[in-house]
This record gives C-alpha cells, structure tokens and sequence, in this order.
C-alpha cells in the first residue's frame, strides 16, 4: 500500500498544507473525525529527487482552512491525523522549551515539574583542574548537553545564542509558559524562558577562570555507562581553556546583557563586567587557543580548526551592547580574517554562506544578528543582510528540487542534519524578517512539516509530538528511567549518510538520504539530542509565530 506524509502536528489556516504521497492516485480526501469529506483535489506528480528515495506526488490542500483534526486518504492509505488551528503548535512550543529543563544538572528535579522524569541532585562534586595542580572548582549547575552527561561552553553557548536572540527579535518567545520552580523565575518577574536560560548563564559563569578565559568543558574522563545522572560519580575534569569558549562566552555575556538589563540590572551588570573579562583576555591572547582532548579522554571534544568566527562574534556582540567603535573595527578585522580562512582550499565544512550560520562551530551569524539589531548603517551591516537574504534565496532554490520542498541538498543530510535543517529555517526567519516574501515562509513551513512528519521515514522528530513520533532517542535517562516514553519536545539529530554507528551500519548503503535513520537508542549517529539541536527550533517557532 502506498504512504501519505504528512506534518502529524498540524497547520496554521492560512499557511501552505501539503502532504506527499509516494503513489499515483487521482484524488485525494480531506476527512474530519467523524469521516465526512471536507475537501477533494488532485495530487500532482513532482518525479524522483536526489533525497527523498521516493516518486513524489504532491497534494496540496492550502486552500482548506477549516478548523478540526483530520486525515488525508487517497485510494486505501491514509494519513496520520493532524490539526489545523490557529493553535496547532502551541503544545509544540510549550514541549520544545520545557525541554531544557529536563537536562538540567546540578539540581533535582522535582516530581511536580518534571512528573515521571524527576531524578536526584546530580554531578555537585567540586571539578578537578586537569593537568594543573589548584584547587577543585565548584561549577555545579547548567544543562547536560546531550545524550551524554558533559556540559561544554562552546554549545552551551550557541543553545543559548539562539534561544536569546530569538527573544530579542520575537517577543512572544517571553509569553510562553512551561511549568519550572517558580523561585529561578525571581518569583514571577522573570518569564519563563529567561529564567531557564539563566541556568545555564550561571554554570557558564563557573567556567570562567579569574583571569577572564574559559574552561571548554567539564566531563568526566569517560562518557557514563548508561545509568541514571545521580549514579554518576566519577570525578569531574576541566580541560583546558580555549579562545573558542572564551570568545562565545564575552559574545553570550554582552548579548544576555541586553535582554536581562530589563529585568535585573545587577545581574545585567554582572554579565557585561564577565563579557568584558573575557574579551580582555581574547584581546591579551591574539593567537588561536583551540582544543584537543586529553590523552585518552572520549567524552565530546567539539573542535574547531579557527577561532576567527568566535571572535567576529565577540566583537560584534559588545558592539552591540556597548556602542563603543573599536569592537566595530575588532569585528573588521576576523572578519577580513574569516573571509581569507573559507576561501582557502582546503575547507568545507558549512555549506552555506558563512555570515549566515549558528552552528555549534560556526558562529558568525550570530554576530551578524548583532549587527543588524544594532542597526548602523555601515558595511558589515550591509554584509549582514546581503548574506541573510542571498543565503535564504538559495535555500529557496534548493526547496525547488525535491517533492517535499526542503531546502536541504544530499550533502546536508550529515551527523546531526535536523541542525542543519534548523539552522536553514533560521536563517529564512531572519530573511522574511528582514524583508518579508512568500517564498521564504513557504520554505519555513515546508522544513517545519519535514521534521514533523511528512518524510520519507514517516516520522515526526520532535518526542510526545506526532502519532509517530520516535521514541527511543541515545539520550542517558531515557534509557533508564523505566519511563516508556522519553519526555515530549526533544529535536532527534535525524538522517546521516554517514553511518557512524554500528546499528546504523545495518541500513542498506544505497539508502536515501532522508531513510538514514533508525530510531534506536543505539543509534549515536542517528537518533542523539543535544541542547542546540532544540533551541534552533525554538527560534523558527517563535519567529514564524509572531
Ligand atoms: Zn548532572
């Protein structure tokens, strides 16, 4: 029998509804729950693509804009169910936000906030400075960062990156609500999201040294066999300080700064006072600082082969924040730096424009959102824009060559390819906020619907949301916690024509790009959650629902 994907959560009335059919059929149905027919149209035929492993027909039904919960059916198959209001991702948002919290560590968490998913206090020992003989540092608190239980500044960073500058450009990220302990909310005067993010701010702040530089990560020596975070009692470890971590932290710093002034000046002024350290010891420091693991150390090492993105970061966040020109002329500088560095041969990592990314390694789109809400008419500026816009329009062009309109390309579909995706829907969000067309929210959506269902896995990859939403992502207390399902909102790294796991190994190798996937909790490669693969979506949701 033929398949029908589809977004299993749902639609807004008046945006684009499509779903795929991977059959010919001359009509397709929309049916309510009580089965009457609602709408009747004809899929078109779109052809193979170089993605999906599919023949694709397309059934649009844009022009319903009944409110319900419904399916689509065409000959004998049917669709999962979905929902078409105005409200259609409001559990979506509640989930995906909510979700921090369940990776906190340091703290318990209460059975009244985390329900079925609450554990004890984890990870509280002092850390061990590795290779240095000093005290033991406390830096309890933050996130954990993924499956695993280490907490890495770089990624902290970039998760709260784009859950703050989704703040400043969209407002109504401050209005949504999720149950967490109403004292880390300053009993009410802070909203919620903003008092979850203080929680990692405050273990970011930790990792500072006195003399301004940042550990990059606290782990132990080893990733945790699969047991519970409170069972893990290992001694923690600092690795060494990086200029990656020192530069995304003065950049997070003077950027928190500016959202958390409104709120509690003192905290605001700490955060600058700590931005500004930081960049004091970039400034002291010239020369690249970049990371390796210890010796025999396998917990995440996040490496980056130049640190000229972060800087250009840092630079433009206190350009930001302060006003003062010399960050302005800092930023001129990595970012002549920069340009030299992508244009150089041997590298190719990011796909796209390099102005326009918020990866974990590739930071410098975030300084550009600095510079655009700075909003100075000067060249970066231009350069910012210029990039948002070319950068959004060749994702539209890619959008044009599968039947499912994502505007990812085979190479995209890489360890971790939802980020990818995500970091695409942000930068078309940036795009239609900068100048607003068509073309570019038809492309959010049409990624939005990808990762909520209508693929060719048929599988919604955000957890508790969709009919057949995965279930088992490579996530510790997952496993373990004797729930059956893991908590709703969690982001799955999704397909990976990698195969760098073992059970992965076992898909046929000339699968398709988008069914690189298994939902198994082995499945590393495949199937992992981190902090930062969440708070991109964060940012698309708020900006497409503003
Ligand atoms: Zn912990």
């Amino acid at each position: 029998m033929g398949k029908i994907f589809v977004n299993q959560v749902g639609f807004l009335p008046s945006c684009k509804k499509k779903a795929v059919l991977n059959f010919n059929s001359k009509e397709f149905k929309i049916i309510d729950s009580k089965e009457n027919v609602v709408f009747t149209g004809q899929p078109s035929h779109f052809g193979t693509d170089e993605i999906s492993g599919e023949d694709s027909f397309v059934a649009d039904f844009s022009s319903f804009t009944q409110n319900g919960k419904f399916k689509l059916v065409a000959d004998d198959s049917e669709s999962t169910s979905f929902e078409i209001t105005d409200n259609a991702y409001d559990k979506l948002m509640h989930d995906i936000c909510k979700c921090f919290y369940y990776l906190r560590c340091g703290d318990a968490l209460d059975e009244k906030y985390a329900g079925p998913y609450y554990h004890k206090p984890c990870h509280t020992e002092k850390a061990t400075v590795y290779g240095e003989d000093v005290p033991a540092v406390d830096v309890c608190g933050g996130w954990h960062d993924a499956g695993d239980y280490g907490r890495y500044s770089t990624a902290g960073a970039v998760a709260v990156a784009h859950l703050l500058y989704g703040v400043r450009l969209y407002e109504n990220l401050l209005n949504v609500k999720f149950e967490i302990p109403e004292e880390k909310c300053d009993n009410g005067t802070l909203p919620n999201i903003l008092a979850e993010v203080k929680v990692e701010l405050d273990f970011l702040m930790k990792m500072q040294r006195e003399d301004g530089s940042v550990w990059h990560k606290v782990t132990t020596f080893s990733h945790a066999p699969f047991i519970m975070p409170e069972e893990d009692k290992n001694e923690l470890f600092l690795f060494s300080v990086s200029s990656l971590a020192t530069a995304d932290i003065a950049a997070v710093f003077a950027l928190a700064y500016t959202v958390y002034r409104k709120y509690d000046t003192t905290y605001a002024d700490l955060l600058m006072e700590r931005a500004l350290k930081a960049y004091g010891w970039l400034q002291a420091n010239h020369n690249p600082l970049l990371f390796k693991n210890a010796e025999g150390s396998n917990t995440g090492e996040y490496p980056e082969p130049e640190d000229y993105s972060n800087r250009f970061w840092a630079a433009c966040a206190l350009f930001e924040a302060t006003g003062e020109k010399k960050y302005y002329e800092d930023a001129l500088q990595q970012k002549e730096k920069l340009v030299a560095y992508d244009e150089s041969e041997e590298v190719k990592g990011y796909q796209g424009n390099v102005f326009t990314c918020f990866g974990w390694a590739d930071v410098a789109g975030f300084g550009s959102l600095s510079l655009i809400l700075k909003g100075d008419n000067n060249a970066l500026t231009e350069l910012a824009i210029k990039s948002f816009i070319e950068e959004a329009n060749r994702l539209c062009v890619n959008a044009t060559e599968n039947g499912f309109n994502l505007c990812m390309k085979k190479e995209d579909f890489i360890w971790g390819s939802n980020m990818e995706l995500l970091k695409y829907l942000m930068v078309l969000t940036v795009a239609n906020t900068l100048e607003s067309k068509d073309k570019f929210v038809n492309t959010i959506i049409a990624g939005l619907d990808y990762l909520l269902g209508c693929n060719s896995m048929d599988i919604s990859y955000v957890t508790g949301n969709g009919e057949k939403a995965y279930k088992n992502p490579h996530l510790r207390p997952t496993a373990v916690d004797d729930v059956d399902e893991p908590w709703p909102g969690l982001v799955s790294g999704g397909p990976n024509i990698g195969l760098q796991d073992e059970k992965a190994q076992t898909l046929p190798k000339e699968s398709a790009p988008m069914k690189c996937y298994i939902d198994h909790v082995d499945c590393y490669s495949l199937n992992e959650i981190t902090i930062y693969w969440n708070s991109p979506l964060v940012f698309v949701m708020a900006g497409l629902l503003k």
